[in-house]
């Protein structure tokens, strides 16, 4: 099952380009705050299934007839690992390892949804680059699971783009702009996907295929992942996964058009614009860092 988040704060299924809106069905109120509901279904699933399924019984809505959001706004956090690829540390030239440094957080409100674009930060002297990655979601609240466990508690999986403004500061100022991490376009439940540990992901910018990887060649795979993340805190459902980029990341620029595709996940493309402000005291302190 794919699952979607739509004109303003509905939920629904995606079938066939189709959207079927189970929000009413679900009991939601789409205007509600914080956004959750993606979050209580995904906790709820089970019980939720029969008003999902009772939901694709009226018409569905084409979809070019509506918006797509992020499919998760409101995760209780959004974990990410670094370098995760042997080649991708290579182009970097960095040691940091997801299997040696573990994981660091980004900031929730970096979130945004297919159809939003990726406003950049008005910061001239930096590079800001485009990385491509799978992102787990988690289904079940665990606490310190084993490696094999692990994907027992997987929801799904959705595309992320990871984009990253390049310096020395804090990685996570650098990745937590807002817009800078583009997930969707839909939740791909774990059945739908099969063994994550066997996944083509590709990304192009405007024709150009940057990068090209399966997920056969992670270093720190899903289970391991996942087992590292909850031997350190309590995973809940919704929560995010970024799995680290392959190879290939480089430069975004206003008016770009990126693509990221994962096999039997999705496929999305997101513009790329040009915002204003983002600088602060720690950026200017280093204006020539790239
Ligand atoms: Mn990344």
């Amino acid at each position: 099952m794919k699952l979607v988040r739509f004109g303003g704060g509905h939920v629904g299924i995606l079938q066939d380009g189709l959207i079927y809106d189970a929000t009413i069905a679900l009991g939601f109120d789409p205007e509600a705050w914080p956004p959750v509901g993606m979050v209580q279904l995904i906790k709820n699933f089970n019980a939720f299934r029969s008003k999902l399924e009772s939901a694709m019984k009226s018409p569905g809505i084409p979809l070019g007839e509506t918006r797509l959001e992020a499919p998760i706004l409101w995760p209780n956090k959004l974990i990410a690992y670094p370098v995760n690829y042997v080649e991708h540390g290579q182009e970097r030239n960095v040691a940091l390892r997801a299997d040696v440094n573990g994981f660091f957080l980004k900031a929730n409100s970096s979130l945004s949804g297919p159809q939003d674009p990726i406003i950049l930060p008005d910061l001239p002297d930096r590079e800001i680059h485009h990385e491509c990655e799978l992102a787990i979601i988690i289904g079940k609240t665990s606490r310190h699971l084993g490696v094999r466990e692990a994907l027992s508690c997987v929801f799904g999986y959705t595309c992320l783009i990871d984009v990253t403004v390049r310096g020395k500061e804090d990685r996570v100022m650098r990745k937590s702009y807002d817009t800078f991490c583009p997930i969707g376009p839909a939740l791909a439940t774990a059945d739908e996907v099969g063994d994550p540990r066997n996944l083509e992901m590709k990304l192009w910018v405007n024709e150009e295929l940057r990068q090209h990887a399966n997920t056969r060649d992670i270093i720190l795979d899903v289970p391991n992942m996942i087992s590292m993340a909850s031997s350190v805190t309590t995973l809940y459902p919704g929560d995010i996964i970024a799995s680290g980029t392959p190879a290939g990341v480089g430069l975004i620029k206003p008016g770009d058009q990126v693509t990221i595709e994962i096999e039997r996940v999705g496929r999305m493309t997101v513009l790329v614009e040009q915002g204003t402000g983002g600088d602060n005291l720690a950026i200017r302190k280093a204006p020539a860092r790239s």
